[in-house]
């Protein structure tokens, strides 16, 4: 049996929810087709979900910037009764470390200042105010745990950090993707859930529609890739990998979370940090509890994985790593052997920047190889996604002639041509998570 729609999207990750509900906006029949049970239950709903503002490029910031506009005012922005269960923006700054490997931060300032982005200079005296559990002493560079030299100071000293007070996390992430498919249901957007895509559908060299596991084809003039981690597996399905100077790929990663050490309440005064010192990034998180990522530090084994359905979900001795990172900076932590957090998948990209573009395959796009960094960024890539689509759609040539893109609420114009699959690599990446 074969069903239609005016675009078939591929995913109900937050990325791919946003860019149904952009669609529907614009008066677009999309049907959003998700392999899963539930909606938001990709890598979407292993994110930290951190709201922060700082990247290492222009464009990146400035997406940030933009996005946190929506965070901040979600009811507003999905238009949901008021009933509606919807997740929450907490509001908890983000203080990054200024290291050499950071350059000090002047050129993420320089760009928070030409964006208008308020941030704060903080000096010792200010961190340990905030954070009387850290010590500032220096460990860099990150190491392994069998390297001897690990956790041993190397006599220097943090000198200072930049705080955005905007900055903040999403409670849900995963209920922020059904906020977004559930205003894009208000407006006629489809959904199916239990619907794996195996085929891309071509006709008269375009895309055409999609086949699923069923056997069950479903016809449409647009179909977008907003797989997450399976996405260059969706891209192989549609012959569209040649043309790519940047790809994507699984990436595994594990989140630590621990108590926060007697006495110090985190969960309400702490902060997000960001120190690329020890290599590690942490947050509040719920029960009082301190969650930490990895920044990837150049010592760590890239944890590449070849089946995003099948990988080791078990934490690692990269857990501990993480743990025995942080407890450098917070001398009176205490690790549990129980071990708890997260492990999933980044679609981490050959230079850690998104692809949001249209492919070789006329009617084929895709917002893929977000990298671990762009939860933040969903509501301006669900909007950019639909500007794109309906740009190429009516006959514009987006590889010759990028599209330009408006962010509306911090009054910047971007060139969506950054996002191209076919950029040369961008050498002012971190090449990290941080973007
Ligand atoms: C551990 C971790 C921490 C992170 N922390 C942050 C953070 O703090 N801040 C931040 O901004 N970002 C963060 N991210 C990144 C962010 O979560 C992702 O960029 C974002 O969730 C990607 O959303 P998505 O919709 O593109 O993909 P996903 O959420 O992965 O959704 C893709 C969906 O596609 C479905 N799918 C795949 N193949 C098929 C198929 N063939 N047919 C049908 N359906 C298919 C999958 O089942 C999945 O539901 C983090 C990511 C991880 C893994």
């Amino acid at each position: 049996m074969a069903g239609t729609a005016d675009a078939i999207i591929i995913g109900t990750g937050v990325i791919g929810t946003a860019v149904a509900l952009e669609l529907a906006r614009k008066g677009w029949k999309t049907l959003s087709l998700e392999r899963n049970g539930q909606i938001g239950h990709g890598s979407t709903a292993s994110s930290c979900a951190i709201i922060r503002m700082h990247y290492s490029t222009f464009e990146g910031s400035a997406m940030a910037w933009e996005g946190w506009h929506y965070w901040r005012s979600w009811a507003d922005f999905l238009g949901l009764p008021a009933a509606a269960p919807l997740a929450r923006f907490r509001k908890t700054g983000c203080l990054v470390m200024k290291t050499p490997a950071n350059g000090g931060l002047a050129k993420h300032m320089e760009i928070s200042a030409a964006l208008g982005c308020p941030f704060e200079e903080w000096g010792a005296e200010e961190i340990l105010a905030r954070l009387p559990i850290y010590t500032l002493e220096s460990y860099a560079p990150p190491r392994r745990l069998d390297d001897p030299a690990f956790g041993q100071p190397n006599g220097g000293q943090l000198e200072g950090a930049v705080f955005w007070p905007d900055a903040g996390y999403v409670n849900d992430p995963a209920l922020a993707a059904q906020n977004l498919a559930e205003a894009a249901r208000a407006l006629g957007a489809a959904f199916r859930t239990r619907s794996e895509v195996v085929a891309i559908l071509r006709q008269g060299g375009r895309a055409a529609g999609v086949r699923l596991a069923s056997g069950e084809e479903i016809h449409a003039p647009v179909v977008i890739n907003v797989a997450g981690p399976a996405s260059a597996r969706v891209n192989a399905m549609a012959g569209v990998l040649d043309d790519m100077t940047i790809r994507t790929r699984p990436l595994r990663q594990e989140v630590v979370h621990l108590p926060a050490p007697q006495g110090f309440d985190f969960e309400s005064r702490g902060t997000i940090v960001s120190d690329s010192d020890i290599g590690c990034y942490c947050r509040p998180e719920r029960g009082n509890h301190i969650l930490i990522g990895s920044e990837d530090p150049p010592c760590d084994p890239h944890q590449w994985v070849e089946d995003d359905t099948d990988f080791n979900r078990d934490f690692t001795e990269q857990w501990t790593t993480q743990a025995m990172r942080y407890a450098q900076r917070v001398p009176t932590l205490g690790i549990p052997s129980r071990m708890r957090g997260v492990v999933d998948l980044y679609d981490a990209s050959t230079d850690w920047i998104p692809i949001y573009d249209k492919s070789q395959l006329p009617g084929f796009y895709m917002a893929c190889g977000t990298s671990g960094n762009q939860f933040k960024n969903a509501p301006v890539a669900g909007k950019m996604m639909a500007a794109l689509v309906e740009h190429c759609e009516n006959g514009a040539d987006h590889d010759e002639r990028p599209l330009r893109f408006t962010l509306e609420h911090i009054g910047q114009e971007i060139d969506a041509g950054f996002f191209s699959r076919r950029r040369p690599v961008n050498e002012e990446s971190s090449f990290s998570v941080l973007g």
